[in-house]
């Protein structure tokens, strides 16, 4: 159990999981939190790492993903996506342990799992089966990671948990269409169709695969009773326990965004995974499930991306009037 003046490191803090994090870590009356990231302290450096972890003395650390994105992302971007993630957490994963470290929660994905595995996704799935090739260089770097903290535990007698989310999603998500997910891509997609008042939106795929969707805050929630809670070897899935297909998510987002327009779906786009759903009866009987449903989350990202576009406008507009 961490008790409140813990020193607690959140590596990535300006990622979406990291503010939620530390906001959730805040608002739980913990106040002794470390947040430093590049150009203070760059992740992918071992002598800085090192230096950084021998001096900060930390008791615990949550470690997201350095980088990471949609499905358009792992096609275009696979060097960046393994390079930066293993290179970061090998670094805080034996730093952590060299500096004694009393706990670090690993976030893995739900990627890592086999293209055409058992639904539910079951922990014990793992490398069972051939990967998805799309997302297959983040999910080896994720896997590697797993795998680093549970030979750790067994060589060091570390306490490194690793925990495999399913897909994330609320306010600071990247809504970057060419690297998003595909909540946040929906969302400004639809949102700029409503303002250029067009009469259809382009849907990726055939809009069959289905996803399971988990709210940031949830998410924070789950990692930080997991830090409290597990201390075992084996991963442990944190989902929503539910999921729907990409056109069943593109029919709320419409009716969340106010769009009016035809759906269409443009085949021609990868789809990804079939299904992607985990069985989170491990999380469950721990006590812990998701307390925000679907639509309330969307409901709640797209009024904090609305507010965020309206800014960037008016900052916009300031600029224009000074030119
Ligand atoms: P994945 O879960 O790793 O496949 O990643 P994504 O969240 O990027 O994509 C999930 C599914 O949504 C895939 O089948 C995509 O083809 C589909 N999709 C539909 N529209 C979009 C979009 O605008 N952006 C993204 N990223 N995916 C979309």
């Amino acid at each position: 159990m961490m008790n409140k003046e813990a020193k607690i490191f959140i590596a990535e803090h300006e990622s979406m999981i990291g503010i939620a994090l530390v906001k959730c870590l805040k608002t739980a009356g913990f106040n002794n939190l470390v947040t430093k990231s590049s150009p203070q302290l760059a992740l992918t450096n071992q002598s800085e790492v090192r230096k950084f972890f021998l001096q900060e003395e930390l008791e615990y650390v949550f470690l997201s993903p350095v980088k990471e994105g949609g499905i358009l992302a792992n096609i275009n971007y696979p060097a960046e996506l393994i390079y930066l993630n293993l290179q970061v957490q090998t670094n805080i994963i034996h730093f952590a342990c060299e500096a004694k470290v009393k706990k670090l929660l690993f976030l893995g994905s739900s990627c890592i799992y086999p293209k055409f595995c058992l639904q539910p996704m079951k922990e014990e799935a793992l490398l069972t089966g051939l990967l998805e090739p799309t997302n297959e260089a983040y999910a080896i770097a994720k896997i590697a990671g797993i795998k680093m903290c549970q030979a750790y535990n067994k060589q060091y007698n570390t306490n490194f948990i690793s925990v495999v989310p399913t897909n994330i999603y609320g306010p600071y998500d990247n809504f970057d269409l060419k690297t998003s997910h595909v909540i946040p891509g929906l969302i400004r997609n639809f949102h700029q169709s409503k303002i250029n008042r067009k009469k259809e939106a382009i849907i990726w795929g055939s809009g069959a695969p289905r996803r399971e969707f988990l709210y940031v805050d949830d998410f924070a929630d789950a990692c930080i009773f997991l830090m409290n809670n597990y201390d075992q070897l084996e991963i442990i899935n944190i989902g929503y326990g539910k999921d729907i297909s990409i056109k069943e998510l593109a029919l709320i987002i419409k009716d969340v965004t106010e769009f009016d327009g035809e759906l269409v779906f443009d085949d021609n786009k990868p789809d990804g995974m079939p299904y992607k759903l985990l069985d989170i009866s491990k999380m469950n009987k721990l006590g812990w499930s998701a307390k925000t449903d679907l639509k309330e989350g969307l409901k709640k990202t797209y009024i904090w991306f609305k507010q965020i576009e309206e800014e960037k406008q008016k900052n916009e507009k300031r600029r224009v009037n000074k030119i």
